[in-house]
């Protein structure tokens, strides 16, 4: 970061007042940024902010230090009363998102400054990355957490069901999946949908509506008419760790009046990574009352197997990577067969995801697996379509 035409004001107005000037410009920024940040001065009318722990993904990553770009700018930006004098400064900020491959500080410090250059060259009083496209990306990610804003109010959000079969192909469970139907941006999958909400604070809002809704729409079909045990709702890391997380699925069953042993939570590795002996309570709470627990995507994060013999699962998930390549990797067939054997021998369900292939659907059966979920079955369905194919079952 520097500041625009600095050396006016050390020229007209004397080192002195420019000197005060520079340490306000620190006091501000110093407030401005978090614990785990860092701001330094390079030297002169030179600052360097270094934000830790900014997302793994590179777009959000580039979403959130340019939303912290934003507050320095706008908080240096106001007047300045420096010895009774009213002073305006702007900076020009560059931003690099690191590490890119295997750069060093000296490195990252010449590419931010590249990027400032180009924040000058831009009229300065703005701010521009390293690398070409970010803003861009930065600014699109923005606009899509604006839009979710207003997603449920204009029911743009809707579930989807993508059916679970067993080793005959009966239908019995479904897992919810999340769908926004973007106005200009067509359906988009929870992927993109999850980590916009949490990062602009609806995780929790979209969370409960989706809770509410798959036990409503699932508590419909489940009645003799169908053969519909369970509905599998997937839980995101930032919701599971609410205070209130249990309570509210207690609450949410009970609104609902859906039996608890309909349910199966999905969470994934990571969730559990962060705090092993909270995670622990909050899943024996639910299993309390019948909530069943399934790691989803199994095999993927971290330290899997001490979770399982931590945690009270009942289903895991074989993830989808596995799965596609059994007939060509023998090692990854290896593995499938590890995991299934090891699960079985730990009495805990396994579900297949991913299976799209007759061959693949034979191996696993071979070796053991009795739940399937994948596209050689059917896609996820909206809720007419799957309400269909559960009459179409039992007919
Ligand atoms: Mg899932």
């Amino acid at each position: 970061m520097d500041l625009d035409h600095f050396k006016i004001i050390n020229d007209s107005l004397g080192h002195n007042i420019g000197d005060l000037l520079l340490k306000e410009v620190a006091n501000r920024l110093t407030k401005q940024i978090r614990n785990e940040d860092t701001a330094s001065r390079l030297g002169g009318d030179e600052f360097v902010v270094l934000f830790s722990e900014l997302s793994g993904d590179p777009q959000l990553a580039a979403q959130q230090a340019q939303q912290g770009a934003h507050k320095i700018l706008k908080t240096l930006s106001q007047p300045y009363t420096i010895s009774s004098n009213m002073l305006h400064i702007t900076p020009s900020i560059g931003i690099v998102i690191f590490p890119m491959n295997d750069e060093n500080a000296d490195d990252i410090l010449k590419f931010a400054d590249t990027a400032m250059y180009r924040a000058k060259d831009a009229g300065r009083n703005t701010i521009r990355f390293f690398l070409p496209g970010m803003e861009q990306a930065a600014e699109a990610q923005l606009r899509l957490q604006n839009d979710l804003r207003l997603a449920i109010r204009n029911n743009q959000l809707a579930l989807y069901f993508q059916p679970q079969v067993n080793i005959e192909g009966h239908l019995l469970c479904a897992e919810a999946l999340l769908r926004w139907s973007h106005p200009e941006q067509g359906m988009i999958e929870p992927n993109t949908i999850i980590p916009a909400a949490e990062e602009s604070g609806q995780i929790l809002q979209i969370s409960e509506w989706v809770l509410k809704q798959a036990l409503a729409q699932s508590k419909t079909w489940m009645n003799e008419s169908t053969n519909l045990q369970r509905i599998a709702i997937n839980i995101s890391s930032v919701h599971f760790h609410q205070v209130g997380f249990a309570y509210q699925v207690k609450r949410i069953l009970q609104e609902t009046s859906v039996n608890p042993n309909r349910l199966t939570l999905e969470i994934h590795e990571n969730t559990l990574a962060d705090n092993l002996e909270e995670a622990k309570e909050k899943i024996l709470a639910l299993k309390r009352l019948g909530v069943r627990f399934c790691i989803d995507s199994f095999g993927v994060g971290y330290a899997s197997i001490a979770y399982l013999r931590r945690l009270p699962m009942d289903e895991l998930k074989i993830d989808r990577s596995f799965v596609r390549d059994i007939e060509s990797d023998p090692k990854d067939a290896q593995l499938v067969q590890t995991i299934i054997t090891m699960a079985h021998l730990m009495e805990i369900e396994v579900i297949a995801i991913g299976v799209e292939t007759e061959a693949q659907l034979q191996f696993l059966r071979d070796k053991g697996c009795k739940m399937f979920q994948g596209y050689y079955f059917n896609h996820p369905l909206p809720a007419d379509q799957f309400e269909s194919l559960l009459k179409k079952q039992f007919a």
